[in-house]
């Protein structure tokens, strides 16, 4: 796939209209406050956040799936790659995450990916 780049006032404008259209802007004009994150993607965007184990390097954290598809990932307890079906709007995210040290990485990842899916999905609409 080709790559695609956007100017950073580009990516901060984008992010700044999400933040004003969502619940009236409380996040962008209120008082410092963690942004939900996870509801963006769940309520406002109706995606899926599935945790899995990506890679068993673990230097894959997080993958948007745009079309239905079969994505490989880690089975510990069996230790060997097996491969899933995946639904379109699904966010994949690493489980190592999931730990509390993790948290920061872990909002860090999904925003990526939800940022993923606000730049690319059109792209695969018409596919
Ligand atoms: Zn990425």
């Amino acid at each position: 796939m080709n790559e695609m780049f956007y100017r950073q006032s580009a990516l901060d404008c984008i992010a700044n209209g999400l933040l004003k259209n969502y619940r009236n802007g409380m996040y962008l004009y209120g008082a410092p406050r963690s942004i939900p994150i996870e509801e963006i993607i769940e309520v406002e965007y109706k995606l899926t956040i599935e945790y899995v184990k990506l890679r068993k390097s673990g230097n894959v954290l997080g993958q948007t799936v745009f079309e239905n598809c079969f994505v490989p990932v880690y089975d510990k307890e069996n230790e060997q790659y097996t491969i899933i079906e995946v639904q379109p709007g699904t966010i994949l995210i690493d489980e190592a995450l999931l730990e509390e040290e993790n948290m920061g990485r872990y909002r860090y990842t999904l925003a990526h990916e939800l940022s993923h899916w606000i730049l690319h999905h059109k792209i695969f609409d018409n596919s």
